[in-house]
């Protein structure tokens, strides 16, 4: 089960990572191979919202699995598996295609103007034609490039490694943006944030959600915001849940404000549909 692995990748760290009992965990490494190649794992949409003027500003596409006996799997339980596997490449190529496509058609057919923002795995960076693969889909979709963003986390960065900074240049040289996911809970933050070339950071949930009035969250998420901008970086702050959140988000000049307290990510019909309501509502 773990030797026939690529060496270095940790499929050990996935199993320990307390996932639901053994059998799930056998079943989800048996199905996934096909599960990719039958295109079964798609993008699910959540809104990103500008903090001042409150309207939708961007969306985050998420992989969501749905199995016919399994039911929804989410990425915590098939990501790390996925990367372990080398099967990332070619689902991280599936995500992005789908919401360049989603995203054209917003586009050219109702004018939106909104970010599409992809998550990245390290090992898709690493891959030698990976800069090249996504101009060609960015073009063959038409997508307008400015509003592509591509998260990515400081596990990238690990090592000292300069290949993903100049992988990240390459990007930003085709126009599109980098976002620093998670930010806050990584190693080497404030290197990470001094020498990657990035645009955006995110403000990692589990400082977001557990922010009450007065409380070190609170105060960190306001110190990240003001480095962030002093750095001329935009902030996301992830995991807003609670008016409370978004009341104080506001009050410090938080660029983009994300969570269940404006959705949940949601399939591709339903995210097209609730953004037509609500940029009807708001022309
Ligand atoms: P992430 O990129 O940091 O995404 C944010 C996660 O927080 C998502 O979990 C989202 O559903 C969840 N979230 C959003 N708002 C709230 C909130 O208000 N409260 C709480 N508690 N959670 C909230 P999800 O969709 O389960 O994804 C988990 C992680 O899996 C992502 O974290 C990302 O690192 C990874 N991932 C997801 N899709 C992809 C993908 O297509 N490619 C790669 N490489 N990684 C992906
Ligand atoms: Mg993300
Ligand atoms: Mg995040
Ligand atoms: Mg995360």
């Amino acid at each position: 089960y773990e030797a026939k692995r690529t060496p270095g990748l940790s499929v050990q760290a996935y199993r320990n990572a307390g996932h639901q009992g053994h059998e799930r965990l056998l079943k989800i490494e048996h199905k996934l191979g096909d599960a990719v190649l039958d295109g079964k794992i798609v993008p699910f949409f959540q809104p990103m919202v500008d903090s001042q003027t409150l309207q939708v500003a961007g969306v985050e596409c998420l992989a969501r699995w749905q199995d016919e006996d399994m039911g929804t799997i989410y990425p915590d339980e098939f990501i790390p598996l996925a990367e372990a596997t080398g099967l990332i490449v070619d689902l991280g190529y599936q995500i992005l295609d789908k919401a360049l496509e989603v995203g054209s058609r917003l586009n050219a057919n109702e004018g939106v103007e909104v970010y599409f923002s992809v998550n990245i795995s390290p090992i898709q960076l690493f891959e030698e034609a990976f800069v090249g693969n996504v101009e060609q889909l960015i073009k063959h979709h038409q997508f307008p490039v400015h509003l592509l963003k591509l998260e990515v986390t400081e596990s990238l960065f690990m090592g000292g490694d300069i290949q993903a900074r100049e992988t990240l240049m390459r990007l930003r040289k085709l126009g599109v943006q980098i976002a620093l996911d998670d930010f806050g809970t990584g190693y080497a933050a404030l290197a990470v944030l001094r020498d990657a070339c990035l645009d955006v950071l995110k403000i990692d949930k589990s400082f977001v959600s557990a922010m009450t009035p007065g409380n070190l969250d609170q105060i960190l998420v306001k110190q990240i915001v003001e480095m962030a901008h002093a750095m001329n970086l935009k902030v996301v702050a992830e995991g807003v849940e609670t008016q409370e959140h978004q009341d104080f988000l506001q009050s410090i000049g938080c660029d983009y404000s994300q969570g269940y307290l404006w959705s949940r990510p949601v399939a591709e019909a339903t995210f097209c549909g609730w953004l037509r309501d609500k940029m009807g509502a708001e022309r």
